[in-house]
């Protein structure tokens, strides 16, 4: 049976904003060595706002072709494109979404590529790819470089503090793995503290990457957006519960109601401290 101070261990996590799914995960909440960040939406806002767009197309035509193309996708990259177009969304009669890299689409009889430089690259199509601090969105249209979109995302709140409040309380390593490019994660990283940052990452290699961090007990903490593979494979899978996908609040552990990573050292405190209760 199950001691009832693991209950309350669930009822006190649960009041700080946190939702355990069962007693076991309290134990592993309390030894946690390492803890895994993805990036977009978990440790970032994930609605961005579009600092800038770089095209020779008419600006409004050009975002309502990529905006039309993102109708269907719910990454938050689509969402904040959608927000920022105000023309009518144009019927989209191909549509192949690709996870890690952006969305592959026919819109008015014309072939759309919008997504990170790995997706035109893979494509063939010829371009420069630019240095902006930023996530920067390429797109194609029928095979030539029609320009890009820079938009710039926020940290939640606290994200920084966070990370020295887990160093406190005794998690040996932080870590971020991310599909975004290298530039705006490094700058990220560096500005948090985050003792290590892995960029550019398929969803496959983000679980190969965690997997070489297995050898300390991990909690892979996610969106669900492109990483719910990771969230399956970590000793422990913490979920956004606002924003995340369902699938991903399915397939955590530990879900965070409020998707604020600043709740987690107090949830490992009240783990560690319903253990010694227990022992
Ligand atoms: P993160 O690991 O930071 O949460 P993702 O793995 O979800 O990011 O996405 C990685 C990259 O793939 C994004 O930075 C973007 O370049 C591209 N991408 C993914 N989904 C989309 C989309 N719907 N539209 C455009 N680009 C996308
Ligand atoms: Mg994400």
């Amino acid at each position: 049976s199950v001691p009832l101070s693991f209950f309350g261990g669930i009822g006190g996590a649960s009041k700080a904003g946190i939702l355990i799914k069962g007693s076991n995960y309290i134990e592993r909440l309390a030894t946690i060595e390492t803890l895994v960040f993805d990036k977009t939406g978990t440790l970032t806002k994930g609605v961005f706002a579009i600092q800038k767009m770089d095209t020779t197309m008419d600006q409004e035509k050009f975002l309502q072709g990529v905006a039309s193309v993102e109708q269907n996708s719910s990454h938050p990259i689509a969402q904040s494109i959608l927000k920022a177009n105000h023309a009518p969304l144009l019927p989209v009669t191909s549509l192949e979404e690709r996870a890690g890299y952006g969305v592959d689409a026919v819109v008015e009889g014309q072939h759309y590529l919008v997504g990170n430089a790995k997706l035109l690259e893979q494509a063939g199509v010829v371009f420069e790819p630019v240095q902006e601090i930023g996530t920067v969105i390429y797109v194609a249209i029928d095979q030539q470089y029609a320009g890009y979109l820079l938009i710039a995302d926020e940290l939640k709140a606290d994200v920084a503090t966070t990370m020295s409040e887990l160093k406190q309380t005794g998690i040996k390593q932080t870590v971020m793995l991310t599909g975004d490019n290298r530039t705006i994660a490094e700058a990220i990283g560096n500005k948090i503290g985050m003792d290590k940052v892995y960029s550019e990452l398929l969803p496959a290699d983000k679980v190969t990457q965690l997997e070489k961090l297995l050898d300390q007990k991990v909690a892979f903490v996610g969106d669900g957006m492109n990483d719910a593979p990771v969230l399956a494979r970590a000793d422990l899978g913490i979920a956004m519960g606002g924003l995340g996908s369902d699938a991903a609040i399915e397939a955590a552990d530990v879900v965070i109601m409020d998707d604020q990573p600043a709740r987690i050292p107090a949830a490992i405190k009240i783990a560690r401290k319903t253990m010694r209760i227990v022992k």
